[in-house]
């Protein structure tokens, strides 16, 4: 069964154009994804549509086999895919760490040994439990964005989806964020999708989906995407 299912799924925000049109697509249980397309592909649109922020006009979407028109299901869906998003600055609300690593699973009611565990898991994953006690405020922006992710872990999400959460940061701070997915996807089994427009990013990936005007324009392997020049051109790519 895939974790994430599309079939013909098409999105618009003003109910004029489709953010996202007709877009079939699966995310097996540890693949790790990129999908990569120009500024205003379609992209965020996907990453919502993922965690059931929203729906889809038309088409089937299952997150792990549960379908996002049923409302039951939605609190589910959204713990079984967690999002990373751009700006660390506004991901981070807590003035200590683990208190900020904590508010998902505090506002799960989940109880307060479980959440200490938690706290411990997350951080170590993404390599930042000496920062435990540290004010966000005096830390990097890749140090700002492994917290974000630990906040995300600490809900033990089946998916990770990092939407261009590597787009504001300096090359080391992106280099140890995707270092920690990796990590968490090959270690941890973690099914990642990073969301990208950087074409390096794409290197280590299982699959590779590239959008162009809310349609998918090419799916398959990084090498299978590279090959075709002249399409990464047409469709404002660069090539690592
Ligand atoms: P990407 O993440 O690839 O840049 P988006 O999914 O954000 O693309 O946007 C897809 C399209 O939807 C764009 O044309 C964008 O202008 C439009 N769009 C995105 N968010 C909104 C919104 N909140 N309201 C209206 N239109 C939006
Ligand atoms: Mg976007």
């Amino acid at each position: 069964m895939s974790l994430i299912k599309l079939e013909n799924v098409s999105f618009s925000y003003d109910k004029r154009i489709n953010a996202v049109s007709n877009v079939s697509l699966s995310v097996e249980q540890g693949q790790y994804v990129a999908i990569i397309g120009h500024n205003g592909s379609g992209k965020s649109t996907l990453a919502k549509l993922f965690n059931g922020l929203v729906l889809p006009d038309s088409g089937s979407l299952l997150v792990d086999g549960l379908d996002v028109f049923n409302k039951k299901h939605l609190l589910e869906i959204r713990k079984r895919v967690g999002v990373v998003f751009q700006n660390p600055d506004n991901q981070l609300i807590a003035s200590i760490v683990e208190d900020d690593v904590a508010f998902g699973p505090e506002n799960l009611g989940i109880e307060r040994k479980e959440i200490g565990e938690r706290i411990d898991f997350a951080l170590s994953s993404v390599g930042m439990q000496n920062f435990r006690h540290s004010s966000p405020t005096r830390l990097s922006g890749g140090q700002k964005q492994r917290i974000a992710i630990a906040g995300v872990l600490a809900l033990k999400p089946k998916i990770l989806v990092l939407d261009e959460s590597t787009a504001m940061l300096d090359p080391q701070g992106r280099k140890d964020v995707l270092d920690v997915a990796l990590r968490l996807n090959k270690e941890q089994n973690v099914t990642v999708i990073n969301i990208t427009h950087y074409m390096d990013e794409v290197v280590s990936a299982d699959k590779v989906i590239v959008m162009n005007k809310g349609k998918i324009a090419m799916s398959g392997t990084p090498s299978e995407i590279f090959r075709e020049k002249q399409k990464i051109e047409e469709y404002k790519l660069e090539l690592p």
